[in-house]
């Protein structure tokens, strides 16, 4: 039965997607977990009530979260992932020929069960030999660990429920931590206009830490006002000045020119960045 879905993120707005059919749904022991028909984005992963990844649109945010920060680092071999349950994030950095492991650290098992079975167009990557599924938490995860990732990527639902600490500073201090040397860091950091203290309170923990701190935007029409940010940490390399580009990684929304032109921010976010 097709119904109205509200993604509210405060009591006077929402993004309401109609839905011409539930899939699959199932209350986990982390979160409410379903899978829709959209009329308007194909089939979705929703979590908490919240649109997680569309087909229609899904490639946006995996290919912004991923390729920026891989192209920055020279030679990404070792990728950490947490969250990513659907899939996407990992397939794209499949996509770069140096990267020979990815450990994806997933708290919720079920996601990753019901993205391979009803998602397969994002959860492809799980069948490829060099990804890692871990379950567990991704803040105990880099608690434990020291000096083993190039790149680390937190694509992570936004802070509630189990996400809630992996937007805190004591877990970007251990992100640092379990990068090597010159590794790089980026976290889906929610809207700016619409999450803005804690936008700009993650931006200010982020740069407390790293030595090299960029924002970066794009718009992902299935999420809420569309307009998304992206936060990088870096210990060393530069997204502009390092940045390289590797013609036989394929996109479709992701190009070198966009990686220059998405570090451009509005003067009101630069305003909120320098607050
Ligand atoms: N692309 C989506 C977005 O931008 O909102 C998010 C991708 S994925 C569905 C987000 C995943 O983060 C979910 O599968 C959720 O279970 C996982 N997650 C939330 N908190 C976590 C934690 N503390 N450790 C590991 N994974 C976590």
């Amino acid at each position: 039965m097709a119904f109205w879905l509200i993604d509210d993120h405060t009591p006077g707005y929402g993004l309401m997607l109609r839905i011409d059919r539930t899939v699959y749904s199932e209350q986990t022991p982390y979160q409410h977990l379903a899978i829709v028909d959209t009329t308007e984005f194909g089939r979705a992963l929703v979590l908490d009530g919240i649109i997680q990844t569309t087909v229609a649109d899904e490639f946006i945010y995996h290919e912004m979260i991923a390729h920026v920060p891989l192209f920055t680092h020279p030679q990404p071999r070792h990728v950490l992932i947490i969250g990513g349950g659907d899939g996407g994030t990992a397939r794209e950095v499949l996509k770069h020929s140096s990267v020979e492991r990815i450990d994806l650290v997933e708290i919720d098992a079920s996601v990753v069960n019901a993205c391979r079975k009803y998602l397969p167009e994002t959860a492809c990557a799980f069948d490829d030999p060099r990804v890692n599924v871990i379950y567990g938490d991704g803040v105990e995860y880099v608690r434990q660990r020291r000096n083993l990732y190039d790149v680390v990527i937190v694509d992570s639902s936004d802070p509630v429920g189990p996400a809630v600490e992996l937007f805190g500073r004591e877990f970007y201090s251990n992100v640092y931590a379990c990068l090597k040397e010159n590794g790089v860091f980026v976290a889906q950091t929610d809207s700016p206009t619409f999450s803005k203290d804690l936008f700009q309170r993650v931006y200010h923990d982020i740069k407390s830490i790293f030595p090299v701190t960029m924002v970066y935007l794009t718009c992902i029409p299935s999420y809420i006002t569309g307009f998304w940010s992206f936060t990088l940490g870096s210990k060393s390399y530069h997204p502009l000045k390092d940045f390289r580009e590797d013609p036989e990684v394929e996109t479709r929304y992701y190009t070198p020119q966009l990686h220059q032109a998405c570090f451009v921010l509005p003067k009101s976010i630069e305003k909120l960045l320098a607050e």
